[in-house]
């Protein structure tokens, strides 16, 4: 009998009988737990290595999510995993303005482990959309910082959900994760919504000219854990994985 493989097993989680949310229907009240669900999976090398990609939808949002699968992550533990939120300008654009596009590469250190998981959230601009991020750095050519420009446009500063995140990750069976993030908040609200973070993989990225204030911004108003003394972080992530003894 042929062995199952990893990309049989997530096929097994499709699910096919409900019909989705249009695209563009507005969220449904925060209060009652989303639930998503597989609808599509496929295999996808990368450059940074060999994927499968998981399509979510979910009654929360009308937006297709999606995980870039590397390995058997049904039903793991303490699961290398990124959560990112999608950034046109940063991921696609390589836009120096942020750190997003470095922070999507980790997907290269992501495939170098067993397994490991990246869940590709369509939440643009930390929730606000493609066209209000874009309105938001006008602003801040005149001199307001990133928090203060969401606000300006009557924004939260994140508004960003992981609720759906967490159904995404039930889907997939998996039982807890190492979460590799700097941001408290992404920590605490994954876990507010029932994920099991059991460890967390700190990663930074060498600040440039453009994006150095922004990350400023992050580490002092949203108390990211960032360290921004000049050359404290060549090659930082990959040391702490190595830290994390999830090379082994
Ligand atoms: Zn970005």
């Amino acid at each position: 009998m042929r062995d199952i493989s990893a990309g049989d097993r997530l096929r097994a989680l499709i699910d096919t009988e409900t019909t989705p949310r249009e695209p563009g229907t507005p969220a449904a009240a925060s209060d009652v737990a989303p639930r998503a669900r597989v609808v599509a999976v496929a295999e996808l090398p990368t450059r940074f290595g060999a994927f499968h990609l998981v399509a979510f939808q979910n009654d929360r949002d009308g937006n297709d999510h999606l995980a870039m699968v590397h390995g058997d992550v049904i039903g793991a533990e303490d699961l290398p995993t990124r959560v990112h939120s999608e950034c046109l300008t940063g991921d696609v654009m390589g836009s120096l303005r942020c750190d997003c596009r470095d922070q999507l590469e980790e997907l290269r250190l992501l495939a170098r482990q067993p397994r490991g998981l990246l869940l590709y959230l369509r939440q643009e601009g930390r929730g606000i959309g493609l066209v209000n991020k874009l309105r938001a750095y006008a602003l801040q050519e005149q001199g307001l910082d990133t928090v203060e420009a969401n606000l300006a446009l009557g924004f939260r500063d994140d508004e960003r959900d992981y609720a759906v995140a967490a159904s995404m990750l039930d889907a997939l069976g998996v039982r807890s994760i190492h979460l590799m993030t700097n941001n408290p908040t992404k920590l605490g609200e994954l876990t507010r919504h029932g994920v099991r973070v059991t460890g967390r993989i700190a990663h930074a990225m060498p600040p440039n000219v453009h994006n150095r204030f922004y990350l400023e911004t992050k580490a002092r108003r949203s108390g990211h854990m960032l360290d921004m003394r000049p050359g404290a972080r060549v090659d930082r992530a990959a040391r702490v994985l190595t830290e994390a003894r999830l090379l082994d």
